[in-house]
């Protein structure tokens, strides 16, 4: 007999709900507000996106029904199996039992389409004939092409003009899919042209896509704008995940004492660690640790604010810890996760002591990556290897106490498009990099003025 490695569940076992965690929070969620600090209704985010997910982003209601449709799809790829990172723990000589989740076998190659794919849906229910997005290095974008293609509605991806130019092959996925992908600023919205006439030669930013993408979805009744991280619907999505992850430690009848995730926008932290939340939630000891780039520190330096999603201020006011919506990540560092604010559910659950947040440079996190695809072998995606890093902080403080943790980590998404970043990191020319103090307190000006959460 061989050891186990993976814990596998049958397509019949798929979580039939996703788990809504506004349910059971003692203190509730601050509501998204005006810049006069007004909640916002329903009815204000309607030109943006569609009604029947914007009763989810603020139901209060602990399980909804998946739509058969929808878990037709995700059983393409889902249920995902749970690894055992036996290689990893030996290479390591830790007494940890180490576990990953592994979300890299998406068609995409990240957990993204578990919310594109329910997104697409919704959106084509509602009676919505294309969806606009924005996409820096290109996972979004691909996640939602797929998705679109797979529920039949057409996909509009505006992509940084840097990393279209750039990045070709995450771009051709997008247009296989079915996809028109533009590089951004273009020529096909009014934001885009005036940037365009000013600047020729400009780079483009995340903050550019979104506004082409959101313009685009407000100017068109069959059209609608679709986020892939932050919002509350977005991160309930993502409960399929940690609820497949919990039958599988039933069925090997263990518990994880740790669960760690790399946090972006916070959708794959929260889609592992939310179901196990509410066990804590009733008592159960659990440690949740949230882990980002010391380069662009949102959940460890920065304030619990009311900003905006995108820096055209486009979107509602939102509460969460965030850089200020003028945050430009510093070129030097490789990875994504270079968002300026984070999921207002995660910085609420951090604000509430329920979770741990800690930042790791990203030399940690390569080697990380790559003593991990030396032993498990897979390449993980950039994000993921932040993940991957706290994992080895913390087997290697269990093997100090000489203590038997059992640490599960969600493996965000394989590598095999990031390639460049491992090639930087090769050839030596990446260093690490903390967010100079002055540089944050620059940044975080453009929240003066805006109100403050209660
Ligand atoms: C997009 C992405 C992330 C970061 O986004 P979250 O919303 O924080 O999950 C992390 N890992 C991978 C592989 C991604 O594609």
């Amino acid at each position: 007999m061989t050891q186990e490695i993976k814990i596998l569940l049958r397509e019949d076992e798929m979580p039939r709900q996703w788990y809504n965690i506004q349910a059971d929070l003692a203190k509730p969620l601050p509501p998204p507000v005006d810049p006069a600090g007004n909640p916002i209704g329903p009815e204000a985010l309607a030109p943006v996106f569609p009604m029947n997910l914007i009763e989810q982003e603020v139901s209060q209601e602990r399980w909804i029904d998946i739509p058969d449709e929808i878990l037709q799809v995700l059983a393409q790829w889902r249920p995902s199996p749970l690894h055992r990172a036996r290689r990893l723990e030996k290479a390591l000589g830790t007494p940890a039992k180490i576990y990953y989740k592994n979300e890299g076998v998406s068609p995409a190659g990240s957990h993204k389409p578990n919310t594109a794919i329910a997104q697409a849906y919704y959106n084509r229910e509602f009676g919505i004939k294309r969806l606009t997005t924005e996409t820096g290095a290109g996972q979004w974008g691909s996640a939602l092409a797929m998705s679109c293609q797979l529920m039949g509605i057409e996909c509009k991806v505006f992509m940084v003009r840097i990393s279209f130019e750039q990045k070709p092959f995450r771009q051709m996925m997008m247009r296989t899919w079915g996809a028109d992908c533009v590089a951004s600023p273009s020529s096909e919205t009014e934001t885009g042209r005036r940037i365009l006439a000013e600047t020729p030669d400009t780079p483009g930013s995340l903050g550019i896509a979104i506004s082409e993408a959101i313009e685009q979805a407000v100017t068109a009744d069959d059209t609608r704008y679709s986020l892939g991280s932050v919002l509350n619907h977005v991160l309930m999505h993502q409960t399929v995940i940690g609820l497949e992850t919990k039958k599988q430690f039933e069925q090997i009848g263990e518990y994880p004492d740790v669960l760690i995730g790399c946090a972006g926008g916070g959708s794959n932290f929260a889609g592992l660690t939310f179901p196990f939340l509410a066990d804590k939630f009733n008592g159960k000891e659990l440690r949740v640790v949230a882990v980002e780039p010391a380069s662009c520190p949102t959940l460890t330096r920065a304030p619990y604010v009311y900003d905006s999603g995108d820096v055209a201020m486009m979107t509602p006011l939102l509460p969460m810890h965030s850089l200020g919506h003028g945050f430009i990540p510093p070129p030097i560092h490789a990875g994504g996760l270079r968002y300026h604010g984070i999921a207002p559910l995660v910085s609420h659950l951090l604000q509430e002591e329920l979770i741990e947040a800690t930042a790791i440079h990203q030399l940690e996190c390569y080697q990380a990556a790559v003593l991990f695809a030396h032993t498990e072998g897979f390449i993980p995606a950039p994000e993921t290897s932040h993940a991957i890093a706290q994992t080895i902080r913390e087997a290697k403080q269990a093997q100090e106490e000489g203590k038997e943790r059992i640490i599960c980590l969600n493996w965000s998404g394989h590598g095999l498009m990031d390639l460049s970043g491992y090639e930087a990191y090769f050839n030596g020319q990446l260093a690490d990099y903390s967010l100079p103090e002055e540089q944050l307190l620059r940044s975080l000006v453009s929240l003066e003025g805006l109100p403050r959460p209660q």
